[in-house]
């Protein structure tokens, strides 16, 4: 489970006051129509195993705004997933369409399920039937699915692929699809470089220099992100899956371990680095979870031996713990600007979908690297001149996007 939902949706509240809202729009209700998800969808799929017998299956899709654009998001698929989750990470993609400034608004899908105890065509059934039940409700137009935690390349072609069997073949339904059915170039590796451009400018403006780095996740995410930061010389000292920590102080050869867990599906037993407890005892002086949410939680906060946090995941970092990480100095760059690459990326590819005008790699990493520059120095030239933390400034700059818009839509 992530972040609760309420406390989300506590701190918009405290930012529209902040903002101002009852004044600047009387009667509106504005931090209610901006932070209520518009719509929730929750259903059943049934799939018959490959054993004869039958299983059930929990899913999700939250539509929490489309005051910007289509409902844009991910995919869950995780044993954990559940309303509450669902709805924030809908909350969380808003907020970050709107900071990023690409035209959709927010949206999150999950199916409660361990893809990893299942098998391929087991995973395959429940994934049509999850994108059947759901035909009325997404399109290029209307409600665009992406990758999250567990899915990928492989499930946004089996999505794509059963929309296409009862509508017109509109490509632009899923991003995050293979390049072979209309995908982008760099759309894979995008969330990581994206976090990874986000680390450089927050390392120069904060005068860290040399920082050692730990990175909590090798998905696609954290994976990425690591092969950048090291191949632009940075020593990322420690990273972990779901299996376990390597940690070398002198500094992980990100290329070797890369290929080591892509042979044994994880990075537990690489012999460039010792097995550590946990990636939270990791002494490095950056920090980036790109796993589940909650990492760093009241619990294990103290333990934060960081000066500086990039959130790759959602939500990886609380809201209590925040405050104690800000009283103690430590700087947390939010989910909705250090991971917003990946949805940058996702809007590039329904982009060249809709042109039928391909790119190259070089035009999608510049775009990437400009996008996301414009919304880092937006939000750190709001936190420096109101001296509020980087999650208020951005929040503050999504939400007043969303406001305005709203407000120049009229009453509805
Ligand atoms: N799941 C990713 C996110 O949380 C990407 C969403 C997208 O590309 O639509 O930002």
């Amino acid at each position: 489970m992530t972040e609760g939902y309420d406390s989300i949706i506590e701190y918009m509240r405290g930012i529209g006051a902040r903002l101002e809202f009852d004044r600047r729009y009387p009667g509106r209700k504005m931090v209610e129509q901006i932070a209520i998800s518009d719509k929730i969808i929750r259903f059943k799929a049934i799939i018959p195993m490959d054993d004869g017998s039958i299983e059930l299956f929990q899913c999700y899709r939250v539509q929490h705004s489309d005051t910007l654009g289509p409902y844009k998001g991910g995919t869950r698929l995780h044993p954990t997933v559940n309303m509450e989750e669902v709805k924030a990470l809908a909350t969380l993609m808003t907020l970050k369409t709107a900071l990023a400034g690409v035209p959709f608004g927010g949206a999150k899908g999950g199916i409660c399920v361990d893809p990893r105890k299942i098998s391929v065509n087991e995973l395959e059934r429940l994934i049509r039937k999850y994108t059947h039940r759901l035909l009325p409700e997404i399109g290029p137009n209307v409600d665009i699915p992406a990758p999250d935690v567990n899915s990928g390349e492989r499930e946004m072609a089996w999505m794509y692929d059963e929309y296409r069997k009862s509508r017109e073949s509109a490509r632009g339904v899923v991003t995050g699809k293979p390049l072979e059915l209309g995908g982008s170039h760099g759309r894979r590796e995008a969330t990581g470089m994206g976090v990874s451009i986000v680390l450089l400018h927050t390392l120069r403006d904060l005068n860290i220099h040399k920082p050692t780095v730990a990175i909590e996740g090798f998905g696609a995410v954290g994976s990425h992100a690591a092969l950048d930061l090291h191949g632009k010389g940075l020593k990322v000292v420690a990273v972990s899956d779901s299996k376990g920590c390597v940690f070398n102080p002198a500094g992980l050869d990100i290329v070797e371990l890369d290929a080591y867990r892509a042979s044994g599906g994880t990075v537990t037993g690489f012999a460039g680095g010792e097995s550590i407890g946990s990636i939270h005892d990791a002494d490095a002086d950056v920090f980036i979870p790109c796993a589940l949410g909650l990492s760093v939680n009241e619990s294990n906060v103290g333990r934060v031996r960081a000066k500086l946090i990039v959130e790759g995941a959602n939500a990886p970092v609380t809201m209590e713990a925040e405050k104690t990480l800000t009283a103690r100095g430590v700087a947390v760059v939010p989910d909705i600007l250090a991971n917003a690459g990946g949805v940058i990326v996702s809007y590039y590819e329904w982009a060249q979908n809709r042109e039928g005008l391909y790119w190259d790699l070089e035009t999608v990493r510049s775009r990437l690297y400009n996008t996301i520059t414009e919304a880092y120095t937006s939000v750190t030239r709001h936190a420096r001149e109101h001296g509020v933390t980087m999650r208020e400034a951005a929040y503050r700059l999504a939400m007043d996007r969303i406001a305005r818009a709203m407000a120049a839509r009229g009453a509805q």
